[in-house]
């Protein structure tokens, strides 16, 4: 497609953004995505969130969030600060931090670190202890469940009411679909852009969901931001089922640009509204003493079973 005119200023443009139907130049892209993100601000997130931890991995999205959110909360006075997981994967971890931090510095903001070491064990354990199938669960869907817990963890501890992350909305319709398939309907309420804190689990907020994932690496580039460029060693194929559907939906996106975000903004806006709560009411990990559906809590579970095989090796 030739090269068109900014919608904006008529000048040269540099982004064809097709569920917009326009052309920008890159300073009036910045203004589009920052208005974006804004606009679900706005209509879903509590005007006053209190101290707020952005949760950074280094990736483009991660990234994408804390440069649109750091501007809205910065506007707002809300107390921010970044949060960085080091989770000991050999290499990728600091290479990561590196990024997370230069990024932060040019926004003057901390970083704060929430170490797995601290617990006793690092990923690149479960990495090697699922390799030798003494771990019986795929290694991204233990690491994910690590960093939903000591986010959270970290946050409560350290006196911050709102948790950020950078899902987008590729995740969010790959999250919509196995929900729908798998029948787990309710999961679905996790979806909210902003989920309200309860006892020691504090709010959660995806301001990107209804962002495709390349609207992020245009931002990043626009703005000229660092990303990691290396992927995460550890990592295996995703299961195939779930993208494969994900895939469909953007492939149909491709002919009906902004289909995708129709389908989360209905998702959001009229389905999960009519969700029932299951009913499934949490208790207290007697371990740690946070909310969760068992006792011990996942993350207690894994770290006393992982400590276990570490000593039994050393003997
Ligand atoms: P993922 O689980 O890798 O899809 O990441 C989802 C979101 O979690 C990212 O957009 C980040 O906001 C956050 N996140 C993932 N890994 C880290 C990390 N190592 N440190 C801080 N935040 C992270
Ligand atoms: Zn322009
Ligand atoms: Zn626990």
């Amino acid at each position: 497609m030739p090269r068109g005119k900014c919608r904006v200023c008529g000048r040269e443009a540099e982004y064809w953004v097709p569920w917009a139907n326009a052309w920008f130049c890159r300073d009036h892209y910045i203004e589009y995505y920052n208005r974006r993100i804004r606009r679900v601000w706005d209509k879903y997130f509590p005007d006053d969130p209190g101290d707020t931890l952005i949760a950074v991995s280094g990736g483009k999205d991660s990234v994408a969030l804390l440069y649109s959110v750091s501007k809205i909360l910065m506007e707002k006075g809300v107390r921010h600060s970044v949060l960085f997981i080091d989770l000991g994967i050999p290499g990728y971890s600091d290479e990561s931090l590196e990024i997370v931090g230069w990024n932060a510095e040019r926004l003057g903001l901390n970083v704060e670190i929430a170490r797995l070491r601290d617990y006793g064990f690092t990923l690149r354990d479960i990495y090697r202890l699922v390799r030798a199938r003494r771990i019986r669960r795929p290694v991204c869907s233990i690491c994910g469940m690590i960093k939903r817990y000591l986010m959270n963890r970290y946050a409560y501890e350290h006196g911050y009411s709102l948790v950020l992350t950078g899902h987008n909305l590729d995740d969010m319709i790959g999250f919509t679909l196995s929900s729908l398939v798998s029948g787990r309907i309710e999961d679905l309420v996790k979806l909210r852009p902003y989920v309200e804190g309860y006892d020691k689990l504090v709010a959660k907020g995806k301001p990107l969901l209804f962002t495709y994932g390349v609207e992020n690496k245009w931002y990043v580039e626009a703005i000229g931001a660092r990303i990691v460029g290396a992927t995460c060693p550890f990592r295996t194929g995703e299961s195939s089922v779930n993208t494969e559907l994900r895939d469909a939906v953007f492939s149909v996106d491709e002919k009906h640009p902004g289909l995708a975000i129709l389908m989360a903004r209905n998702t959001v806006d009229k389905l999960i509204p009519r969700i029932k709560p299951s009913g499934q009411t949490l208790i207290r990990c007697s371990v740690c003493g946070y909310p969760s559906s068992s006792d011990p809590c996942g993350f207690c579970r894994l770290r006393e079973r992982v400590a276990r095989l570490l000593s039994s090796e050393k003997k």
